[in-house]
């Protein structure tokens, strides 16, 4: 009997709980790091390298021993190929662990840059200036920045102003928000295509919902035709708000990685889009 339990003790002590932890901590990593590329670039990639590997278990299957040493070779170095591929990716995944990845870590900042959009959005709403404003959360928008107009400069109810003046050469599009900072502007989501929408949003509008659907982003939205402030995310779009109420709800929203609207908001709401 007392060899039974030193026995269940040395398992417990010294296999199962590390090994525990070791599968935990390499699902969340891999979680972590789909969640990071999905929407952009990288995940092609990624389905490329899969492909290459299939290839090579083929080839050697069908004994094609070129083709063999050719992919050998590759493979051989393949973390090298893999930090020279997602050196991006990478950067942004480290620079994110502890952070926010709206606004980076620093709360004043985040409470600054939220004020600066909220700001924005009720002067542009009450000019009627169309705007549209896609913040990041996890999923990297960097391939949509990419074709963008790049701007990378501190979030400014101004410079939001100034980029969505009728006259401005960048007005038409998306500025998108990533790492707190005014990333790009002129950049261009795809359409949603959900049938169930009102005929009367525009094209705006649905960009807004498209981004939404593909990426975990929060889309502000300014009607140019009624000046009306919404606010789209997964899917669906939170018409009507008052600039306090676009605050409570990014606020909510931006608290979390995952932070969920919260449902009382919601409710009082009108919305349109998926249910
Ligand atoms: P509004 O209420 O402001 O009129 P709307 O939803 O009715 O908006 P449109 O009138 O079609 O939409 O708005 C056109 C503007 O929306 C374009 O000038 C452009 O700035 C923006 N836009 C159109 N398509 C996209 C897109 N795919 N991605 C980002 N912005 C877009
Ligand atoms: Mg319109």
């Amino acid at each position: 009997m007392e060899s039974l339990i030193t026995a269940l003790d040395s398992f417990f002590s010294d296999f199962w709980w590390k090994d525990v932890l070791d599968i935990l901590a390499v699902a969340f990593i891999l979680y972590w790091t789909l969640l990071l590329i999905r929407g952009t670039r990288a995940l092609q990639m990624v389905f490329g390298l899969v492909v290459l590997g299939a290839g090579y278990l083929l080839a050697q299957g069908a004994e094609m021993s070129t083709l063999v040493w050719i992919l050998e070779n590759f493979l051989g170095s393949i973390v090298l190929v893999i930090v020279i591929l997602f050196q991006n990716e990478i950067r942004h995944a480290l620079a994110l662990v502890g952070t926010n990845p709206l606004t980076g870590s620093n709360p004043s900042e985040q409470r600054r840059v939220l004020d600066e959009i909220v700001r924005a959005a009720g002067s542009l709403s009450n000019r009627r200036i169309g705007a549209l404003v896609a913040l990041e959360r996890s999923t990297g928008l960097k391939n949509y920045i990419q074709k963008g107009t790049g701007i990378d400069a501190a979030v400014s109810k101004d410079l939001l102003m100034s980029i969505f003046m009728p006259f401005s050469p960048i007005h038409d599009g998306a500025v998108v928000i990533s790492g707190g900072k005014i990333a790009a502007a002129q950049v261009f989501f795809p359409l949603t295509l959900n049938p169930r929408l009102e005929k009367i949003l525009g094209t705006r509008h649905r960009a807004a919902l498209g981004l939404t659907e593909e990426t975990d982003a929060v889309v502000i939205v300014v009607s140019e035709e009624t000046g009306k402030i919404s606010l789209a995310c997964e899917g669906r779009i939170y018409s009507r708000l008052e600039p306090d109420e676009l605050k409570r709800l990014l606020e909510k929203l931006l608290a979390g990685e995952n932070g969920q609207a919260p449902k009382s908001l919601i409710e009082r709401l009108r919305f349109a889009g998926r249910s």
